[in-house]
């Protein structure tokens, strides 16, 4: 569960700040997908930043699972984030390494065991429909392929929240349709939160159970995605 209370970011100060996070309130409950979708510049890649407190909010809450995480410092930050795997619209991969060593790269820098990153890897790349492409470097690979290794090394570390950004902006239907089908299984296999922030509505409608419309840093409009197609 993720819920962003009164969240707001004001960039400069003075005549100079601009408010580009408006006292957002949104929850993302276990075993759901919330999309916030908006054109460019409404805000969405900043949302993104405070949520994972890359970027500090300037006023409000980010709480996941209970914990108010704008409250913790940095070393308690660096462990509350395991909590929450993202992905982008880069796979961000590392082309020098295979898609294994990619999933593997979160264990290693927590000095998960060899025998055990190796098992959890494996588990990881068959939950994603890639056990054998293991092997396999990102340039072999298709940009679809590319985002589910993103997405098999974003769960790594266990976590219950998944945040997407921008995650299938970019790749083919076909390639959106079978992350929007992988997203979904790990919503409700898992059961985890998935704020899903893009511009792509066309996304949205595949994907959400609810939906929050973003512009200009505030939340114009937000409710269950069959409310709003019903009163569209
Ligand atoms: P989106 O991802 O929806 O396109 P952004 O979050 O990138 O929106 O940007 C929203 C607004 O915030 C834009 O007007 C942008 O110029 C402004 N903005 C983003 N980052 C900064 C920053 N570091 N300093 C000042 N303004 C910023
Ligand atoms: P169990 O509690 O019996 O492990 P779960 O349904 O919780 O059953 O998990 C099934 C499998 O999915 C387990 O192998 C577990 O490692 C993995 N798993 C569970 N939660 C997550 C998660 N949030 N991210 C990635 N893998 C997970």
């Amino acid at each position: 569960m993720i819920q962003l209370e009164a969240l707001t970011k004001v960039f400069g100060d003075g005549p100079d700040a601009t408010t580009v996070l408006d006292h957002l309130d949104f929850a993302v409950p276990s075993g759901q997908i919330a999309a916030v979708v908006g054109p460019s510049g409404a805000g969405k890649s900043t949302l993104a930043q405070c949520v994972t407190l890359l970027e500090r909010p300037t006023s409000g809450r980010v709480v996941v699972n209970g914990d108010d995480l704008t409250a913790f410092g940095e070393r308690d930050l660096r462990v509350a984030r395991r909590r929450i795997g993202t992905i982008f619209q880069s796979d961000g991969l590392f082309a020098r390494r295979t898609a294994a060593e990619n999933v593997a790269l979160p264990l290693q820098f927590l000095g998960v065991t060899a025998a055990e990153s190796r098992a959890r890897v494996a588990e990881l790349l068959d939950r994603v429909g890639l056990a054998h492409k293991a092997g396999h470097y990102p340039h072999q690979l298709s940009g679809g392929q590319r985002q589910r290794i993103g997405i098999a090394r974003a769960l790594a570390l266990r976590p219950s929240v998944l945040l997407s950004d921008e995650a299938t902006s970019g790749l083919d239907p076909d390639s959106t349709a079978t992350i929007v089908a992988l997203l979904k299984e790990l919503r409700d296999e898992l059961g985890l939160s998935i704020l899903f922030i893009t511009h792509e509505m066309d996304t949205v409608v595949q994907i959400a159970d609810t939906v929050a419309r973003l512009d200009h840093g505030r939340i114009v409009e937000s409710g269950r995605i069959v409310d709003l197609l019903r009163d569209a």
